[in-house]
């Protein structure tokens, strides 16, 4: 097991000052990790692969937190829709529509955040600016009765410049104030989640309250198994 507790509790405490959640992220990593967290009493963990986070949430206690913080498919929505906790990566509305539709296939409200692209990278996922707009007035005029947009999730450029990394930060906590008065059945911001490993520190300086931490809590990750997932 190469989970470091030390860095763990150290991380976790930093989140608690902030009043943020530290969701651990547990993806490629076994079952026993996670329950070694789970024994000291930490509860929210994140995984971004479907299968894997359906073969982890039958092994575990079901008091889970289970976060889905991938790219999600719209026809894997229904492997995941009976027991998630909060759905990171939302970025359109053919997905936010599956997720309400599987919803209401399971009796549940399921909560979402919206991912919004604030990384200069082409190659990350997310609404822009403008279609963020579209989806928020379109969700206002025509409610998806099974789905609850919570907030935000966005991810940065993978790059050492903390100040454009800094930039990035609050241009999503701009975005997310913007937002955070509608107040409908369908619609009432309280999470941010922004922060990861390597900018965690900043973010929370810029305003998440939702972190995702994975390597520094359990180790790097090796994908050589998981390359067909
Ligand atoms: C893997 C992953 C993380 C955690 O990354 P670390 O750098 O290991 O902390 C956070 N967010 C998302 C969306 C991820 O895929």
């Amino acid at each position: 097991m190469s989970i470091n507790l030390e860095k763990y509790k150290q991380i976790s405490q930093i989140a608690e000052k902030s009043n943020a959640i530290l969701v651990a992220v547990s993806k490629t990593k076994p079952v026993e990790d996670i329950r070694a967290l789970y024994d000291l009493g930490h509860r929210d963990f994140g995984e971004n692969y479907v299968q894997e986070l359906v073969d982890k949430q039958q092994q575990l206690p079901n008091d889970i937190r289970w976060h889905f913080i991938g790219h999600l498919q719209s026809n894997k929505v229904k492997y995941i829709a009976p027991f998630v906790h909060l759905i990171h990566g939302v970025d359109s509305m053919k997905l936010v529509k599956e997720i309400n539709k599987q919803g209401e296939k399971y009796g549940r409200m399921l909560d979402i955040l919206l991912q919004v692209h604030i990384a200069i990278e082409e190659s990350k996922f997310g609404f822009d600016e403008d279609e963020l707009d579209l989806a928020v007035r379109q969700l206002i005029k025509e409610p998806l009765k099974n789905v609850h947009i919570k907030g935000l999730m966005g991810m940065t450029s993978f790059s050492t410049d903390q100040e454009l990394v800094k930039k990035e930060f609050r241009s999503l906590k701009l975005l997310y104030d913007k937002y955070a008065n509608v107040k409908s059945d369908q619609i009432s911001f309280n999470t941010l989640s922004m922060g990861m490993s390597g900018d965690f520190p900043l973010a929370l300086a810029e305003g998440s309250n939702m972190i995702r931490v994975g390597s520094l809590i359990f180790g790097e990750r090796s994908y050589g198994a998981l390359n067909n997932k």
